[in-house]
């Protein structure tokens, strides 16, 4: 098989030196004889894969001490839920940025829950600008503020964190988390679905800090309480271990590349490729404001959109997989995660130049 390239959105490539790792330890992790997927959760060899993960996390993440790391399930989807159930705290209004498709699925979800203020609301230009903060309107008495700090499916990435003072900032970071430092400490909660940039799916890591515990209403699952996940160590029920234990590896070659700081220089490299040439063509483009475009997702559209279904065909026998736009906006979209190697965008930009010059 030749060399193929995953753009895939998510669930999404991963470091071709992880897969070949947990291609050796697959039937074999750490010497015991065993899977990783076949141990105990509570057994001492999966406990000791875990605590690594966890500990790599938080160096990788500089996360500090009173912040608890949670490893679950249900996807950031869940998240959108459990995040008003566990936040709010007696109030009843939290204020969301919606800037985005996620973002959006966040606020119908919070609307179950509590009142939702849009302090930030881009539906109308289609999610292609993020206003200035002389403009975003947070309301008096929000229990949190969330957003999205990257929009997988509009390529809208925020570069600044948000300025939220007192009130607990919320970030679901499924789509950049582990793509650039951030300063954890900003944060109320982060929370981010494995499946673009730590691991496969079915894992999902919450970052919270620990005055945040301890709110969860009487009358709702537990497995959807915060308080009861830090208590158990992530363990109130058998937690997703095989995924665990891979984003765990992915911990290690991200600590084996330089750490975040170095991944940040190579995403940049990546983006800023892909986005001069398209800005440079007249036969590609790129509808969002260049302050707020994404390192990890860059959609972008054909001048003759009637070309796109041939575009993605050819792609694809060239090695380029996955370049379907998401469905609610059309066009491509080239998602390139920290797995994505500069030789990827590399050869999709000639891609990209050789078809224009047949079809331009
Ligand atoms: C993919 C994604 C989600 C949804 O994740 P699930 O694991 O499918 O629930 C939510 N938010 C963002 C920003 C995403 O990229």
């Amino acid at each position: 098989m030749s060399r193929v390239y995953n753009f895939s959105a998510g669930p999404a490539a991963l470091p071709a030196e992880v897969m070949r790792r947990a291609q050796a330890e697959f039937r074999d992790c750490n010497g015991t004889g065993m899977s990783a997927m076949e141990m105990s959760h509570r057994s001492k060899a999966f406990i000791a894969i875990a605590e690594q993960a966890e500990a790599d996390l938080r160096e990788l993440l500089v996360i500090p001490a009173n912040y608890k790391v949670l490893f679950l399930q249900g996807g950031a989807t869940m998240q959108f839920g459990a995040i008003p159930l566990n936040l709010l705290r007696g109030k009843n209004t939290a204020d969301y940025f919606r800037t985005g498709a996620w973002s959006e699925k966040a606020v119908k979800e919070a609307q179950r829950f509590c009142a939702v203020n849009l302090a930030v609301d881009t539906q109308a230009g289609n999610y292609t600008d993020i206003p200035d903060a002389s403009e975003w309107k947070f309301s008096k008495d929000a229990a949190y503020v969330h957003y999205t700090p990257n929009e997988t499916i509009h390529g809208v990435e925020f570069h600044d964190v948000p300025e939220a003072g007192d009130i607990p900032l919320v970030a679901d970071m499924s789509s950049n988390i582990l793509s650039r430092p951030i300063e954890v400490s900003k944060f109320g909660v982060i929370y981010a679905g494995a499946q673009k940039n730590i691991g496969p799916a079915g894992l999902c890591v919450v970052i919270i800090r620990d005055d945040l515990l301890g709110y969860m209403p009487e009358g709702y699952p537990s497995l959807l309480d915060y308080t009861a996940h830090a208590k158990a160590g992530s363990m109130l029920n058998t937690p997703p271990t095989y995924a665990w234990y891979f984003a765990g590896l992915v911990f290690q070659w991200l600590k084996d590349e330089g750490g975040i700081a170095a991944m940040e220089a190579r995403n940049i490299q990546k983006s800023r490729k892909l986005y001069d040439f398209i800005d440079a063509s007249d036969f590609y483009s790129n509808p969002v404001a260049k302050h707020c475009r994404s390192r990890m997702n860059v959609p972008f559209t054909l001048a003759k959109p009637e070309l796109d279904k041939l575009f993605v065909e050819e792609a694809d026998k060239a090695g380029l997989k996955n370049l379907e736009g998401h469905r609610s906006v059309g066009g491509m979209r080239a998602s390139i995660y920290n797995a994505m190697p500069e030789a990827g965008v590399d050869a999709l930009i000639a891609f990209m130049q050789e078809f224009e010059k047949r079809h331009g």
